[in-house]
């Protein structure tokens, strides 16, 4: 087992915890950082890496997947140590003060502090309840749309009645070669604007549907058979490329509100340092809870050096907390 200590462990790699991993990188701690998807970025290339962001200082507009591609580079300046497909489930301090984390899948990382950037918690997209759905995913069968070109002269059926499949629906548009949105129920849960949108879209709408049967090979869906739920008379068969499934998402936070720390409104509550009730354990990003807190990536832009400033003074109780500006740091290998 891999005994290792780390100045600062960082839970969650989304906008939060990539920041946080620059920053502390920067006052040289010795930094991990553990993420249970199978990539960094959190919820931006989980929700909407095609989609403009336009609140970032500094940055007029950017999707989701440049943003994410910039933080990864950024977090990545000092090789902090990086853990992907692992949920942190528990965390204990030892008798010497340290912090043991232990994953789901049952290995243990040792840490002198803890960052959470953990978000709401982990990610999980609600599968088609479909036997065969195993069969297509990731290959034709999609949980959230990764790159539009991908979908460019496709036949697509999107399954959803929220806010993502009627906006994926009509962004689909523009470049698949038939977009069919179906929905159990007659009325659509999206965003009144854009469901008038719809309305007015040429996406080929059916309600009350549901997916029946599958049909394909080698994980490429190219049938579905499509059931009415109130007209069994009005069944349909329909030939697609690509199936996109928007039933919703299940957030997980269980294993981290059973470690001691005080919450408030299903956030983890931090004083000014960015400290929560457990000394030596910091939270940022949408997770963390103080007065008039915006759950806004620009604000976690803040918080993880914060954070990461006073993680130091307990990881190396020599240092002071100071504040360094990049600019005038020494440590950066690329500069002339
Ligand atoms: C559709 C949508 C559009 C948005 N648009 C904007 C926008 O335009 N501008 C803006 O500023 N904000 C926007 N936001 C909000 C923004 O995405 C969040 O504020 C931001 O992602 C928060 O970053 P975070 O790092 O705190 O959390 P997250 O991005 O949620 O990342 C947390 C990461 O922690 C991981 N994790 C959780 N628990 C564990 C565990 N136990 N072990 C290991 N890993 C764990 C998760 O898998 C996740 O990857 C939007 C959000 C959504 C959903």
């Amino acid at each position: 087992m891999n005994e290792e200590i780390y100045d600062v462990t960082i839970i969650g790699g989304g906008p939060a915890g990539l920041f946080a991993a620059f920053y502390s990188g920067m006052r040289e701690m010795k930094t991990k950082i553990i993420e249970y998807l199978p990539y960094l970025g959190g919820k931006v290339p989980y929700f909407y890496p095609e989609k403009v962001i336009r609140d970032i200082g500094g940055i007029a507009q950017a999707t989701g997947e440049e943003v994410t591609d910039q933080l990864v580079e950024q977090a990545m300046t000092f090789d902090p140590e990086v853990v992907l497909g692992e949920q942190v489930v528990d965390m204990e301090r030892m008798d010497n003060g340290h912090f043991q984390l232990l994953s789901s899948n049952g290995n243990i990382h040792y840490s002198k502090t803890v960052i959470l950037a953990t978000g709401f918690g982990t990610l999980h997209s609600v599968k088609l309840d479909h036997p065969e759905a195993v069969y297509y995913e990731e290959k034709s069968l999609h949980y959230t749309v990764r790159k539009l070109a991908d979908y460019y002269d496709q036949h697509v059926l999107i399954s959803g009645g929220g806010n993502s499949a009627v906006d994926w629906a009509l962004e689909l548009e523009n470049i698949a070669k038939s977009v069919t949105l179906i929905h159990r129920r007659n009325q659509f849960k999206g965003l009144e604007s854009s469901v008038t949108k719809l309305k007015n879209s040429e996406v080929n709408v059916m309600t009350p549907y549901e997916i029946k049967a599958l049909y394909g090979t080698d994980g490429q869906v190219e049938k579905v058979v499509l059931s009415h739920l109130e007209d069994e008379t009005k069944e349909q068969a329909l030939e697609i490329d690509r199936l996109v499934v928007n039933h919703g998402f299940q957030i997980n936070l269980e294993p981290i509100t059973s470690w001691g720390l005080e919450m408030i409104d299903g956030m983890i509550a931090v004083d000014s340092s960015m400290q929560t009730s457990v000394e030596g354990v910091f939270a940022i990003g949408d997770i963390a809870h103080y007065p008039d807190k915006l759950g806004l990536i620009a604000g976690a832009f803040n918080e993880g050096p914060i954070a990461a400033n006073h993680a130091k003074k307990i990881a190396d109780p020599e240092d002071p907390v100071q504040h360094l500006f990049s600019t005038n740091y020494a440590g950066f290998t690329d500069e002339e």
